[in-house]
């Protein structure tokens, strides 16, 4: 007989180690709260991912095509664990939806319910809600995936655009100390992007510390030496309207140690990872540890990061931590390997 697996969320770690389970045969129940799959990629219409500008409808559509495809992943929309229980090595399960719930006995679990991007305007010196023209990168990011690159302000191209890293990550005062990790690439493949595009309009980065970590340093080369994005080492202290409906990025740059102001267009914010509330709720339903960030704790980060605190409850992709796309696909493959032997093991 066949093993029951439950996978919850359906975004790029929880989709690859969905359909991998179904290549073994296993019956796959796919939880995800939305009522679509392909979690932040999807949400936020993600259009190219670094480091190949590969479009993210191959990789991301693709996992989704063949999860909704049948076979053995049921897949769950707009539902949700409102009930959890350890039964022997085994695990009780309800899931509850609009239309009614349905309780279910798991051989094994990954939790792969992903993060959230920090919200900006927890954070006064960036004038989010202030000012129109102050966006993030996930708005960018649907901006470019719906081929509707304007200021939000008055409908047109903007001219000069400044990307601001390290906002809500790497900052005590948001409670955030640790670094996001893929938002210095982002914010370094969206501005090339825009240049290519675009190429009438000006970037600008401004950067604590530039952490296009791997290969993915050959975007911020790609970036200066073919795309003329100016990369700039400074912090910004403040961000004020300015004449002609413009937005003034006020700092310092520490390189010259000198204070700057200058007018831009558009401002676009690298907001980084949280947890967000489904990891404390994961953590609270499963009765699974969370780490001192908000995120859930494997059992050991460097020989089983894919196990959590729980035998026979598994875990993968950014609900562990800030991690690129590709990390999580790779992740998801790995919990499902570990979940299928738990599995066979306690058959
Ligand atoms: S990846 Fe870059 S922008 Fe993001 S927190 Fe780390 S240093 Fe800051």
């Amino acid at each position: 007989m066949a093993e029951n697996i439950l996978v919850i969320g359906g975004g790029p770690a929880g989709l690859n180690a969905a359909v991998m389970l179904s290549e073994l045969g296993v019956n796959v129940a796919l939880v995800e709260r939305d009522s679509f799959l392909g979690g932040n990629p999807k949400k936020f219409k993600y259009k190219f991912l670094f480091p190949d500008m590969q479009p993210a409808d191959n990789v991301i559509g693709e996992l989704i095509k063949k999860a909704e495809a049948g076979g053995s992943i049921k897949v769950y929309y707009s539902s949700e664990v409102s009930d959890f229980k350890e039964n022997g090595k085994k695990f009780d399960v309800t899931l509850k939806s609009a239309d009614g719930s349905e309780t279910k006995t798991f051989d094994s679990v990954i939790v792969a319910t992903g993060f959230e991007h920090f919200d900006p305007a927890r954070d006064a010196k960036y004038s989010y809600q202030l000012f129109d023209d102050v966006i993030d990168i996930k708005d960018l990011e649907r901006m470019m995936g719906e081929n509707n690159f304007v200021r939000p302000s008055n409908g047109k191209p903007p001219k000069k655009v400044a990307f601001i890293l390290c906002v809500g990550s790497r900052d005590r005062h948001v409670g955030n100390q640790y670094c996001s990790r893929v938002c210095c690439t982002v914010s370094v493949k969206q501005a090339i992007e825009m240049r290519e595009h675009f190429p009438d309009c000006e970037a600008y980065i401004f950067y604590m510390d530039i952490r296009t970590y791997g290969f993915f340093e050959d975007l911020y080369w790609q970036a200066m030496e073919e795309h003329d994005v100016q990369i700039v080492k400074g912090r910004i202290a403040e961000i004020t309207s300015g004449p002609d409906n413009t937005v003034i990025c006020k700092g310092e740059d520490t390189l010259l140690r000198g204070p700057f102001e200058i007018p831009f267009d558009m401002v676009v914010l690298a907001s980084g990872m949280e947890g967000g509330p489904q990891s404390p709720e994961m953590s609270s339903k499963l009765g699974i540890e969370l780490d001192e960030h908000g995120f859930l704790k494997p059992e050991n980060i460097t020989l089983s990061p894919f196990k959590s605190s729980k035998a026979g409850i598994f875990l993968a992709g950014a609900c562990t931590g800030p991690k690129a796309i590709s990390d999580s696909i790779t992740e998801g493959a790995a919990a499902a390997m570990n979940a299928y032997t738990y599995a066979v093991k306690n058959r």
